[in-house]
């Protein structure tokens, strides 16, 4: 039977009681979180989002009835209680923010019922996730998850606040937009008014907020859903929430300082975290070389090494061979970690596999200085000598070496290196490194379409000092992009917008559109760009991730409070549906799915 709560006004959260209010009469509504039955008195604790409250009851304090009706409390029930704050007499919680009070109540109202639930409400639930999202309404009661969305309400105010005291206008920009595919793929809603064209959902406000900035707006924020249809992994959801800005008469400088006062901000007020201003500045070119990718994560070292010099004479076919074929040979210095068993060993090979390479090259230095190599038998005594001194071997330490394309190097020793981190204990999770990659390739070579692809977007500027190159070697010339890496996750990246129209004419050929191609998809901007342009720059955050980075949590489904599985469904609603036939013939689609081979 579920009581109203007329003629009651809760005095406020469970946990905000205060030990000043000891001997006051208060009013508190929640969860029943548990409730023991002890014969003459009845603890329960009771929780809402601020936390916990011992309630006790006992008869005498409560009424005859209204001690019976305690006695029927179970888990998850809503109720109401008015008491006195008293401190504690039995043992004091010191795990709790009220661990050392507790409510004598004298009344008593069930405001709803509740069945058994599924799994119980708690902190680091052990409950299999997939039954925890089918029943996300009730996860989300779990003080963790309460926390994550706490924090990121938090991060959401706090940005809205600081940028616009540094005269951002918040202002937003459709959802239902032109599909323009570049990039990932589009989301797209049929229209019913026009039957057999669609919007496509944004990936990002991009062209609007380069149009806001055409239009004058001068420094625009948004913090905005965007889409992307992309095969999805793990922790990608189709579906994320951008922090979007974008200003004008700026360049890097400019959106870098603004970006890394927020971030301190942030930092400072939510974790009490300071952030060293100015933060750290690497080139593309560096990161790769120096980490094998381009967002490192600088909270230790074991840096990669060229060593392509040192064995170019050597006979093993395996560095060889990538030499000749114009690729590098590179290794790593994992101190310590010369005693690794074969076996061990055996799956960093197989782990460096997946990233593309065909192998791995090893030396394990014993404490006696002699060592075990997968090679040395195609290698001079002097060689591995060499090698082993440009690598800084010391005995103790393993090293190893991969001999590919550079890409491929890179992506092998890159993830080997944080795989081995994380093996080795030397991620700490109390520490925020941030890093500014800055001077990207503007071009990337797509194998899949035999063309150069953006590699952050059309739109991105060229450096000056490159653009003359931009016939003759492409794939070389930089871009005025920069990306926010903290703890070797991307956080946020942005660029330089082109605002020449013929630099952008340029751009788009280069990618390979047609004049006519170009107009047809992105026109809009193009036509914007006739009537006076103002020279503009911006950046996106990952909501998700920053939050997620913020909190610790493992997962970015942990930091969204309706997420999306790895096939893009949601298990609670059960979208994505079929939909009526009606509403089909509205839209004059029909369905057509292939057979399955
Ligand atoms: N629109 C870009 C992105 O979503 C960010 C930017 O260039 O401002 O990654």
């Amino acid at each position: 039977m579920a009581e109203s709560m007329i003629g009651l006004k809760r005095s406020c959260r469970c946990a905000e009681v205060t030990k000043n209010q000891i001997g006051e009469t208060v009013t508190l509504m929640g969860w029943v979180q548990k409730a023991r039955n002890k014969g003459g008195i009845i603890f329960v604790d009771l929780r809402d989002r601020s936390g916990i409250m011992q309630l006790i009851f006992e008869n005498g304090d409560i009424d005859e009835e209204g001690f019976v009706k305690a006695g029927k409390l179970r888990s998850e029930f809503v109720i109401a209680v008015t008491g006195r704050v008293e401190a504690r007499t039995g043992a004091v919680n010191t795990n709790l923010a009220t661990g050392e009070l507790e409510i004598r109540c004298i009344s008593l109202r069930i405001l709803s019922e509740a069945e058994t639930p599924p799994f119980a409400v708690e902190e680091n639930s052990k409950t299999r996730e997939e039954i925890r999202l089918k029943y996300r309404f009730l996860d989300l009661r779990r003080p963790d998850l309460q926390k994550n969305l706490m924090v990121r309400s938090r991060v959401a105010q706090l940005t809205r606040a600081f940028m616009a005291n540094e005269g951002f206008l918040e202002i937003e920009t459709p959802m239902l937009i032109k599909s323009t595919p570049e990039g990932a793929r589009d989301y797209v809603v049929p229209s019913r008014v026009h039957p057999g064209t669609f919007y496509a959902l944004p990936q990002s406000p991009q062209i609007f907020k380069q149009l806001l900035m055409c239009s004058g707006y001068d420094r625009y924020i948004q913090i905005v859903k965007c889409f992307r249809d992309e095969d999805l992994r793990a922790d990608r959801q189709p579906e994320f929430t951008q922090i979007d800005m974008e200003l004008s008469f700026v360049d890097v400088d400019d959106v870098i300082d603004v970006n890394e006062r927020l971030l301190a901000y942030l930092f400072k007020e939510i974790l009490g975290v300071e952030v060293q201003l100015p933060i750290q500045r690497m080139t593309w070119q560096e990161c790769m070389d120096r980490f094998g990718s381009d967002k490192p994560d600088l909270r230790f070292g074991m840096e990669l090494k060229n060593v392509s010099e040192v064995v170019k004479d050597c006979e093993f076919a395996v560095f060889k061979n990538a030499l000749a074929a114009g690729g590098s040979v590179r290794g790593i210095n994992a101190e310590g970690q010369g005693g690794m068993p074969r076996k061990k060993i055996d799956k960093l090979v197989d782990f460096a596999k997946d990233y593309g390479a065909k192998g791995l090259a090893y030396v394990a230095i014993s404490e006696d200085g002699s060592y075990k190599s997968s090679f040395a038998k195609f290698m001079k005594p002097e060689e591995m000598d060499a090698l082993i001194a440009a690598m800084d071997g010391k005995p103790g330490d393993l090293l190893l070496f991969a001999a590919d394309k550079n890409t491929v190097v890179w992506a092998a020793l890159g993830a080997l290196r944080i795989e081995l981190a994380r093996q080795m204990d030397l991620l700490d999770k109390n520490e925020y490194k941030f890093l500014w990659v800055t001077e990207f390739p503007l071009l990337e070579w797509s194998e899949e379409e035999q063309r150069f692809t953006a590699m952050h977007h059309p739109f991105t500027m060229p450096m000056e000092e490159d653009w003359d190159n931009i016939d003759t070697d492409p794939g070389c010339v930089r871009a005025k992009a920069y990306d926010i890496v903290l703890n070797g996750t991307e956080i946020g990246g942005g660029s330089v917008r082109i605002h020449q129209d013929d630099i952008q004419e340029k751009m788009f050929e280069v990618l390979g559109f047609t004049k006519e191609q170009a107009w047809e998809r992105f026109g809009f901007l193009l036509n914007a760009f006739k009537y006076g342009v103002p020279p503009h720059a911006g950046l996106a955050y990952g909501l998700d991730r920053l939050v997620m980075l913020m909190v610790q949590a493992d997962s970015i489904r942990d930091v969204i409070a309706f997420p999306k599985v790895k096939d893009a469904s949601d298990l609670m609603s059960e979208a994505p549906a079929a939909i009526d036939e009606k509403q089909l013939q509205e839209l004059c689609l029909k369905v057509d799915i292939p057979e399955e081979e």
